[in-house]
């Protein structure tokens, strides 16, 4: 595995891979990594451990434009050395860890990517801003990369579907992956931002994911008021644990509208805060 913060080292190095017909996969992070960051990395590997067919690029990049003013960008978990050791033994050929001079020379970018609607709904409007500078960045990991394919998580649902948005807006040629989201064996979302949880949170933080389920499976009981989904996770949650709710929402899967019966491809989508880590989870339902 090689190991870059230049973007012209990086470009010289996709050619070559191009140039023997290998496919660029782009893996887009903040590092921190865990399971949930490798297993896309493996998924991309499968089929390829002669290293024949795919170029497989992960960025770590912890950017400054999608943290707000009072968010956690100075305390965001950082190691580096921890990072390119899993990297490297997930199948990763390329480690793209740019300097924020490198992304954002004149110390931020005049011209940002800014999704209207779906952007502001959600976490969007508790993290104004935040989608912006997703959107910023990823598309400036899109033109410098120029991957056939990218992988983004399922876990962070909303950031899915504003980049899918860009994609498709933009006509940007990159085939996206939503890949299903890895969980610890409790069921908690993994999350570099785990790392904050105190031991009490830890233990009641996987409320999250059953109170999800219990609506999953009022809704394979036939339950199709969007209301009563919502109501009974927003109690499961504040019973059993210290978590403070943001939101608990049902929406439309694939444009994040709210609904109120539940049909179709369906998300319910949740962010938590327990003490000062904010967490989300979701999960996806075709009804
Ligand atoms: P992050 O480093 O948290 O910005 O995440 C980088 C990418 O990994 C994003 O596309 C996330 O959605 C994805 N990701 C993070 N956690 C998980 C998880 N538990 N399962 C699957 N994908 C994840």
């Amino acid at each position: 595995m090689k190991i870059t913060g230049y973007i012209s080292n990086l470009r010289e190095n996709i050619l070559i891979a191009r140039e023997q017909g290998k496919a660029i996969v782009l893996i887009p992070t903040m590092g921190f990594l865990h399971y949930g960051h490798l297993a896309m990395v493996e998924d991309a590997r499968k089929d390829d451990e002669d290293r024949e067919k795919v170029y497989i690029i992960m960025s770590i990049f912890v950017n400054p434009l999608q943290f707000g003013k009072n968010e956690d960008f100075d305390r965001y978990p950082r190691n580096l050395v921890r990072d390119s050791t899993l990297a490297q033994e997930a199948g990763v050929d390329m480690l793209f860890v740019p300097s924020a001079k490198e992304m954002y020379p004149n110390g931020q970018s005049l011209t940002t990517i800014n999704v209207t609607q779906i952007s502001e709904i959600l976490c969007g409007s508790k993290r104004p801003g935040h989608f912006k500078g997703v959107a910023t960045v990823v598309s400036k990991l899109f033109n410098i990369v120029l991957p056939d394919l990218a992988y983004f998580g399922q876990k962070d649902y909303q950031q899915f579907v504003v980049i899918s948005q860009v994609v498709k807006d933009l006509n940007i040629p990159v085939q996206l992956i939503a890949f299903p989201t890895v969980r610890e064996h409790d069921g908690l979302a993994m999350s570099s931002r785990n790392s904050y949880l105190s031991s009490e949170e830890r233990q009641q933080a996987p409320i999250l994911y059953s109170s999800l389920q219990e609506g999953a499976v009022l809704i394979a009981e036939n339950e199709t008021n969007a209301d009563v989904i919502k109501t009974k996770i927003i109690d499961r949650i504040s019973k059993e644990s210290k978590g403070k709710i943001e939101y608990v929402e049902v929406r439309n899967a694939h444009n994040l509208e709210q609904i109120e019966k539940i049909e179709g491809a369906v998300v319910i989508s949740l962010a938590v805060q327990f003490g000062s880590t904010r967490l989300i989870d979701n999960i996806i339902l075709e009804v």
